[in-house]
C-alpha cells in the first residue's frame, strides 16, 4: 500500500519534472496532471489526493463507478481514459466524468451523442488519435483526424469536443516517440477551438510536454511504492 509520505514524495517528484519541462517551453505554459489510478485501490487514491492531487482517471466504467462511490467524500475531478464499449455508454454518462479522453471513432461519437440527447446531457470529450500507427492502439487515423474532429463538432452537438488525446509510440527509440507527439500536436493545432492536448504518461511525459502536451496522464510514477 502507498503511504501518505510516499504519495507526497511521488507527487513532488512529478511536479518538479513537469516544472522543469514546461519552463523550457514557456513560462506561461500550464500542464495539468491526471493521476491514473487504474491499478490502485481507493485508499491509495485518497493518499495521493491528500498529497494535493485533485484529478484522477480510470479506464474502465465499472472501476470508475466503484472509485467514485468509495471516494465520495473527496471533491475529485474524474476523467475517463479507456476504450468505451457501446454497451457501457449509458453507465458512463451517469457517472458525469469531467472529461472523456477516448472518443476513438465516428461510430462511437454518433452512439454517444444519441444517448446523451436522450438523457438531455452533454459530455466533454477528446478525440483519440492513433499517432503511433499501432494496431493495438485505439484512435482515429491521423490523416482523417482533423476532418473527423470537424464532423463531430458540427453534427454531434451534445458532445463538447475539447481537444485531442494520444498514447505515445511504445518504443525505446526517443525519436519515434517524439514523432508521434509532434504529429498529435500538429493535428491539435489544426482543430478549431481545441484547448486540451492530452499526451504523455509516466515514461514519456517530459518528452510529451516539450512537444506540445498540456495534459499528462500519470499512473505508475504517481503510485509507486
Ligand atoms: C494506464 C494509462 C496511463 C498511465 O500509464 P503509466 O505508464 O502508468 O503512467 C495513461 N493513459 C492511458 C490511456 C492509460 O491507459
Amino acid at each position: 500500500m502507498l503511504n501518505k509520505q510516499k504519495a507526497i514524495q511521488n507527487l513532488d517528484e512529478i511536479i518538479k519534472k513537469v516544472e522543469f519541462a514546461r519552463l523550457q517551453v514557456s513560462q506561461h505554459k500550464i500542464v495539468q496532471i491526471v493521476g491514473v489510478s487504474k491499478y490502485n485501490t481507493s485508499d491509495d487514491v485518497a493518499n495521493v489526493y491528500k498529497a494535493g492531487q485533485r484529478a484522477f482517471g480510470e479506464n474502465k466504467v465499472q472501476e470508475l463507478k466503484q472509485k467514485q462511490e468509495e471516494l465520495d467524500e473527496y471533491p475529485i475531478a474524474w476523467h475517463f481514459i479507456g476504450t468505451l464499449q457501446k454497451n457501457k455508454i449509458n453507465n458512463l454518462i451517469d457517472l458525469n466524468p469531467i472529461l472523456m479522453h477516448s472518443l476513438d471513432s465516428l461510430e462511437l461519437a454518433e452512439e454517444l451523442d444519441k444517448k446523451l440527447k436522450i438523457k438531455n446531457k452533454t459530455m466533454n470529450c477528446l478525440l483519440q488519435i492513433n499517432s503511433a500507427f499501432e494496431d493495438t492502439k485505439s484512435g482515429v487515423d491521423p490523416k482523417d483526424a482533423v476532418e473527423i474532429y470537424k464532423i463531430i463538432q458540427e453534427k454531434y452537438t451534445n458532445i463538447n469536443l475539447k481537444g485531442v488525446m494520444s498514447i505515445g509510440t511504445h518504443s525505446d527509440n526517443k525519436e519515434d516517440i517524439i514523432e508521434s507527439f509532434r504529429l498529435t500536436k500538429k493535428i491539435f493545432d489544426q482543430c478549431a477551438g481545441a484547448e486540451i492536448c492530452s499526451m504523455g504518461m509516466s515514461g514519456d511525459f517530459e518528452l510529451a510536454i516539450l512537444n506540445g502536451s498540456n495534459m499528462i496522464r500519470i499512473g505508475s510514477g504517481l503510485f509507486k511504492i
